[in-house]
Formats: structure tokens, sequence, C-alpha cells
């Protein structure tokens, strides 16, 4: 693995450029709303990737009938980036929420229920928090904190 400080900003535009030609066959358009100054991480690039594509990918299977996702990165306070993923999806219910990232927990035919697992385990490493806010009807929101780091080596 690579340890490494990244830009998450980055890692994020890389991401949604993977699932682009995805969601555009679904009907669907992601806006990613992004803070000017560079979001450093300190983490495997690869893994964050990797969590922001099964919230996004999970997001889109969601919206069977098309619609936006927002997608947002921002620092918060105490040193926190916040990303926020937003779908429009029919959301998950109160009883659900606690299933969701147990292992081979699944509402899909073609479904493996490991996806939000390994996310969960990945934003973990990363000293970070994920949790999932959702209103029936309305669409599900994915907020995960990973601690901000300046690159030691800027300046
Ligand atoms: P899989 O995608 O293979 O089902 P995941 O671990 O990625 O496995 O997700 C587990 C379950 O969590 C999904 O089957 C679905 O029921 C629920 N889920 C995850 N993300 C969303 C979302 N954005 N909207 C609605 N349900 C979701
Ligand atoms: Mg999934």
């Amino acid at each position: 693995y690579q340890l490494c400080y990244r830009d998450v900003r980055q890692i994020m535009e890389e991401s949604v450029t993977l699932l682009e030609t995805q969601a555009i066959m679904h009907n669907i358009e992601i806006r990613l709303m992004m803070a000017a100054e560079p979001l450093y991480v300190f983490g495997v690039e690869n893994q964050i990737k990797q969590v922001f594509i099964n919230v996004i990918k999970n997001a889109i299977e969601a919206m069977a009938s098309g619609g936006l996702i927002r997608i947002s990165l921002e620092l918060a306070q105490k040193a926190q980036i916040v990303i926020r993923i937003q779908d429009e999806g029919p959301g998950i219910a109160k009883e659900q929420l606690s299933k969701i990232g147990q292992p081979f927990y699944t509402t899909k035919d073609r479904g493996t229920g490991l996806g939000l697992m390994v996310t969960y385990k990945i934003v973990d490493n990363h000293l970070g928090s994920i949790k999932a806010d959702s209103i029936m009807g309305q669409g599900t929101t994915f907020i995960i904190q990973l601690p901000y780091r300046k690159d030691p080596e800027e300046n």
C-alpha cells in the first residue's frame, strides 16, 4: 500500500469520472460541489477511491428512474473534511439503516452486500466516520468525514 497525502477533491473527480457513463445511461446527473482549496487526506488513495465508488454506485442503483446525485466536499470544524453524497432514491427504512454495512446484507437480486462493509472498514482505517441519513420517498445522504492533514511538503 502506498500511504500518501492526496487532495481528496482529485480522488472524488476520478471516482465520478469512472461512473459517469453508467450514470448517464440511467438518466442520472452527478453534480459536484467542491471547496476551492485543496482538501488533503493521508491514506491509501485507491482505498479512498473505492469508498467513493461504492457509495456513488449504490446511489445510481437506487435511482431506477433517474435524477440528480449531489456530491459536496468541504472543510469543516476541527480539521474534518466532510463529504456528502445525496441521492433521490427511495430511501432506506429506519429498521434497515442499522443493517446496511453488515456482511451480505443486500436488497438487490444480484447484490453482494459487501460494498458498504468494505466501505465502512476503509473509512474506519483512515480514522474517519460514515453515516447514512435517509428520508423515505426523498432519498439518502451518506456523510463521510475524514481527517484533514496538511501536506507537510507544501511550504
Ligand atoms: P449491494 O450494493 O451489493 O446490495 P452494499 O453493501 O453496497 O451491497 O449495500 C447494501 C444495501 O444497502 C443495499 O442492498 C441497499 O439495500 C442499501 N443501500 C445502500 N445504499 C443505498 C442508497 N443510496 N439508497 C437506498 N438503499 C441503499
Ligand atoms: Mg453496493
